[in-house]
């Protein structure tokens, strides 16, 4: 096994004529957080598609564990947990059906432990009966905080994930991504919450207009200096 989990050779990704991701190289080692900055329209989201395969890069290359990923065999998908901006809930389950479903995808033996311990960690335990679609923004992003992560994946993709929590559900949110963290698991996470992104993150990009204008460890960042930096890069 190679230590560079994740590998990006040169990624471009066009919508016609426009370069949503232009010639995008960087690697990950295993359990890195690496925390992505960038204004609206940087290719944020699609470089977070182009991962987790939901779409295909136009040119270059995705590597994980040193493998293509063109090479890798299916249920390689299984690795992956995904948050973005689409819930993936069936409003007329209730969450613990709504797990239930999820658990019998991925094949899961012990689903009930699972769905217990997971449900206790987005404290939605008391509403496990409840039907999805009297769920608040907020318990919608709890609950599919808890999709994503019933499989214990290796490798953790969010898309903005603090946006629309409040208070009590973001710091929620932050205890379980450091926890996965200190479980060596490999997350990357765009957000504009430059503050928690730095917090949590071991490595650290910006984007803008398609391109990776910053990549560094964080030990390099000191934290005040973090928001001018981000603020020259972007500028
Ligand atoms: P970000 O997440 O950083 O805001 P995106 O990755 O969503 O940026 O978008 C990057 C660029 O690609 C934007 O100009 C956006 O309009 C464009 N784009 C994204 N998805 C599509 C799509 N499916 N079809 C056409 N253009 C797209
Ligand atoms: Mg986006």
């Amino acid at each position: 096994m190679t230590s560079k989990l994740i590998k990006l050779d040169e990624i471009t990704k066009r919508y016609g004529y426009l370069e949503a991701l232009k010639k995008v190289s960087f690697y990950l080692e295993r359990g890195e957080f690496l925390s992505i900055f960038g204004p609206n329209g940087a290719g944020k989201s699609t470089l977070l598609k182009v991962l987790s395969s939901q779409t295909r890069p136009s040119s270059g290359q995705i590597f994980f564990d040193g493998i293509k990923l063109g090479d890798l065999p299916n249920d390689f998908r299984r690795n992956f947990g995904v948050i973005s901006h689409q819930p993936f809930l069936y409003e007329n389950l209730s969450a613990e059906a709504n797990l239930k479903f999820y658990g019998k995808i991925y094949g899961l033996t012990d689903v009930g432990r699972r769905i217990d311990d997971i449900l206790k960690k987005v404290e939605l335990s008391d509403r496990k009966d409840d039907y999805v679609r009297n769920f608040s923004r907020g318990m919608l992003q709890r609950l599919s905080i808890a999709r994503s992560l019933l499989h214990d994946p290796e490798i953790i993709l969010l898309d903005e994930p603090y946006t629309g929590l409040d208070q009590h559900a973001s710091y929620i949110l932050s205890n379980i991504l450091k926890e996965q963290f200190n479980h060596s698991k490999t997350i990357i996470m765009v957000t504009h919450n430059l503050n928690r992104g730095y917090d949590l993150a071991s490595k650290i990009a910006i984007m803008k207009r398609g391109k990776i204008v910053f990549f560094d460890d964080k030990v390099n960042i000191p934290k005040y200096e973090f928001e001018d930096i981000y603020l020259a890069k972007v500028s």
